[in-house]
């Protein structure tokens, strides 16, 4: 008798999500001691997608993510089982903390503020970041009865109801863009930050609700909170890497971009740029727009769904200094700028100050933002345009004259998913949509979270279905 072909699946994209999909199911497969072949199949010439790190000549630069937040446990527990969590080095202990611009300069984050509201009166009532009377509107929080309507909300509604305008203008929306570079009056509330709309049910307010967390946090809460993020020494392409490195050499084919999906013979059947590929299992971890186009022929209302998930775009600039060359003392991790101030970035990490090691001890390693959902404008600058800009607003900012010693630009067309006012909903006929479909599987940012963490527990829960559908285990 022949011997039986091993079970195989198929994972559409190579970045974060369908390089930890493929490990996951390895890792299953291992574990149960079974046999089943993995492919990851990705356009570009390169895994990682959204995360690549340059390591050169003393500097650590990255094109894209440079942060893990570890109160969402799944990316640090995948590098502790990658045996990399030695690697996860925690931001500098001094300086910490960060600033907002305001009217033209640089004000820091009181200290106790959580996104759009104090959890600490007296930073709140010191710091210049907003008006008397914008604090006092925004104290109003205290009194204003609670929402009795249930349907979702946006940020930018919920802000306004709770602790006024300018509590949305210069907090909120520049802390929250900082995270989704999204319109606040677009994005969910409850796809993004549920935990404000609990305190406002459980205490009646938010400033409430942080201050009674804050209490229940003890001590440890009341000095900046050290490692709330960490990153890989050598830069967040350390965990694609190292992920790589687990998977059979033959598993990952780059350059091979998927174009259409059909049910071939009881098997997926992915139609590539370079012939059909098979499998008895799917997992596309593509973006959500691309992963429309390839459903498109094989189950279009689902296909619809996903391409009303819209998506922004944003470039990123990592710019090297002489460290004389930068007046600013760079006392915190950077800076993020509120659209009202109008200005052309979004935001500027001092990614040298923030961890140690991504720069030589003479110089300085900046990193701005520009883009996002306010500003899509700032995207299509060429390199000249983009450059002039980002050091204008150096310049003015942080006092920088001289010309960068380096630059890298890195854009990210249509990368950063939206979470508007109705995503969950969405997600979930998509996931139902889904469910009707044994052996296919989607996963990635455009559903239940956008970071790195969230990719990961994606991945993993979308392996485990899918695991449980090609063995029958009871993940199934
Ligand atoms: C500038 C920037 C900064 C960020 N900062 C942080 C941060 O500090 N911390 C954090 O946690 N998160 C951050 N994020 C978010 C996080 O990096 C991403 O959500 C995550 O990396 C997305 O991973 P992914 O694998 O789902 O998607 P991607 O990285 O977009 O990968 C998808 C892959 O699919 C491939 N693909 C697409 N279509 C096809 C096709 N038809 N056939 C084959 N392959 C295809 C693409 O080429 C790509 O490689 C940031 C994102 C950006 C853009």
């Amino acid at each position: 008798m022949p011997p039986t072909e091993p079970k195989s699946a198929l994972v559409i994209g190579g970045g974060i999500t369908g390089l930890t999909t493929a490990y996951r199911l390895q890792t299953l497969a291992a574990e149960a001691g079974v046999a089943l072949k993995v492919t990851v199949l990705e356009a570009a010439d390169r895994v990682g997608g959204v995360i690549e790190t340059i390591v050169a000549d003393g500097f650590v630069m990255e094109r894209g993510p440079d942060s893990i937040i570890t109160e969402k446990p799944w990316a640090a527990e995948l590098c502790s089982e990658l045996a990399m969590a030695a690697d996860l080095v925690p931001t500098r202990r001094e300086p910490s903390g960060s600033f907002i611009v305001s009217r033209g300069r640089l004000c820091r984050v009181p200290d106790g503020l959580h996104l759009m509201a104090p959890s600490r009166l007296g930073p709140f009532a010191a710091s210049s970041l907003i008006s008397w009377p914008g604090k006092l509107r925004a104290l109003g929080d205290l009194l204003i009865p609670r929402r009795t309507g249930e349907g979702d909300e946006s940020l930018g509604s919920f802000v306004r109801r709770r602790l006024g305008t300018e509590a949305l203008e210069r907090l909120a929306q520049p802390m929250v863009g900082g995270i989704y570079t999204a319109d606040p009056d677009k994005l969910s509330l409850a796809a993004t930050m549920p935990r404000f709309i609990d305190m406002e049910k459980k205490y009646g307010s938010v400033i409430r609700g942080l201050m009674t967390a804050r209490r229940k946090a003890g001590t440890s809460a009341r000095g900046p909170r050290y490692d709330l993020f960490v990153a890989p020494r050598k830069g967040t392409e350390a965990i694609t890497r190292r992920l790589v490195e687990t998977l059979p050499p033959d598993s990952i084919e780059t350059g091979v971009r998927a174009e259409n999906i059909r049910i071939a013979r009881g098997r997926w059947e992915v139609e590539t740029s370079v012939g059909s590929r098979f499998g008895d299992g799917l997992c596309i971890c593509s973006p959500a727009h691309a992963t429309a186009t390839l459903l498109a022929q094989y189950a279009p209302g689902l296909a619809a769904e996903l391409d009303a998930i819209e998506y922004a775009s944003a470039t990123t600039v990592n710019l090297v200094y002489p460290r004389e060359a930068v007046p600013n003392a760079l006392a915190g991790f950077g800076f993020v700028v509120p659209a009202i101030e109008k200005r052309d970035i979004l935001a500027c990490t001092y990614s040298s100050v923030k961890y140690e090691g991504r720069a030589p001890a003479d110089k300085v390693l900046l990193r701005a933002f520009l883009g996002g959902a306010m500003s899509p404008e700032k995207f299509d600058l060429d390199d000249r345009d983009t450059l002039a800009s980002v050091k204008r607003e150096l310049g003015d900012l942080l006092g920088i004259t001289r010309e960068p010693e380096q630059t890298l630009i890195s854009r990210h067309p249509r990368a950063m998913p939206q979470y508007h006012v109705g995503h969950l909903a969405r997600v979930g006929r998509i996931e139902a949509a889904i469910a009707a479909h044994p052996g296919l599987e989607l996963a990635g940012n455009a559903y239940r979270g956008t970071g790195m963490p969230d990719c990961i527990r994606s991945a993993n829960q979308a392996a485990e279905r899918l695991f449980g559908q090609l063995f029958g285990t009871k993940e199934s």
